[in-house]
């Protein structure tokens, strides 16, 4: 995703913050506003473009004021929003939090250190991988994790959705519109989408095959051709030709850079808070899909950065 927006230009030198916030998708946006409108100096660190995972929804139907809007449209309205106030800079991977006598050094992996009074951690989820023969080798030559970003490249072409969750079938969904054929392979022995994507799958009479693994993804050395797949009740194996294949098979959280530091992570890597967004560390607050028992919306994210932000401003102000 590309935005046409001067980012972080206005302050380059600056490395000294009150609040350094790390990820740039809604929770970290929405962090830097609130941080920002409680008269707290912030800089929000992202290691790719700006916009995070909202950018990658085909379709945002659940969010409250847009009936439907793109998700890369959203993320663009998100950035520009926080871009009025705070510097937001992308291509800085966050690789390390150490303690110093006035609060935190964040580091990143570009070299640049940021010393800050307290940290806001929004870093997401990033896609799970289903770890079969043909995954690795065929990636970006048919093989997906992103409908809205590789989808196009599928025009009048067959695809096959690896996952039926509501990411998956919101990609099948979206992708239907324009492939030749769209077809669903869910590992449980049912559907495991909302209700309203159930429908549309029905209604679109896209073929959603359950209680099946995927073993392998093939191709003829240049691009995907099909892949293998068992049933899981009878064991039958059979092959599905196609073009493209898109993997959703759920999300791991990015938190592996806060283990040394003592961050406090459930048995999955995901951040334990308590019910103000705090960690275990002192001014270390986290919001998004990067906490525990998050429920991986937007309105959450958003409504975790405020959070956030909001206590770690009265631990400041407490604090003196
Ligand atoms: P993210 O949006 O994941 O942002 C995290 C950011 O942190 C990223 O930009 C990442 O680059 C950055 N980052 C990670 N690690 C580091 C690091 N070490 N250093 C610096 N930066 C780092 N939700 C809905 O409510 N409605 C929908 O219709 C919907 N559809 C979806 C469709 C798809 C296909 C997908 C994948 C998700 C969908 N979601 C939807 C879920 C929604 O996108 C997420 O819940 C939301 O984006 C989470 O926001 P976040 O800020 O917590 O994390």
């Amino acid at each position: 995703m590309e935005f046409n927006l001067s980012l972080g230009s206005a302050e380059e030198e600056k490395r000294d913050y009150d609040v350094v916030i790390i990820g740039s998708g809604a929770a970290g946006l929405s962090a830097a506003i609130y941080c920002a409108r409680s008269g707290l100096s912030a800089v929000v660190l992202d290691k790719t473009t700006p916009g995070g995972l909202t950018a990658e929804a085909p379709w945002v139907e659940n969010y409250l004021g847009y009936k439907a809007i793109s998700g890369v449209d959203l993320a663009k309205k998100f950035v520009e929003h926080a871009s009025d106030y705070v510097t937001i800079r992308q291509d800085r991977e966050v690789t390390g939090i150490t303690r110093n006598k006035d609060g935190y050094e964040v580091q990143t992996r570009e070299g640049v250190s940021y010393s800050c009074k307290g940290i806001i951690v929004a870093t997401g989820t990033t896609h799970r991988h289903l770890n079969v023969p043909g995954e690795d080798k065929y990636y970006g030559k048919g093989v997906s994790y992103c409908s809205t970003c590789d989808g196009y490249l599928f025009r009048n072409k067959r695809v096959t959705v690896i996952g039926g969750g509501n990411s998956g079938a919101i990609a099948a969904i979206t992708m239907s519109e324009y492939t030749s054929s769209t077809e669903v392979i869910e590992f449980m022995p049912r559907y495991m989408c909302e209700d309203a994507y159930v429908r549309a799958i029905e209604r679109r009479k896209i073929p959603y095959l359950k209680n099946k693994q995927v073993t392998e993804i093939k191709g003829d050395g240049k691009k995907v051709t099909g892949l293998v797949m068992k049933d899981r009740q009878t064991g039958e194996v059979s092959e599905v030709e196609t073009d493209g294949v898109f993997i959703y098979v759920g999300l791991i959280p990015q938190t592996s850079f806060l283990r040394e530091a003592g961050v406090k992570l459930d048995e999955r890597g995901y951040i334990i808070t308590n019910a103000k967004g705090k960690t275990n560390l002192d001014m270390v607050y986290a919001a998004g899909d990067c906490v525990a028992g998050n429920e991986a919306q937007i309105a959450t994210a958003v409504g975790d950065g405020c959070r956030a932000a909001i206590n770690l401003y009265r631990d400041m102000v407490n604090s003196g």
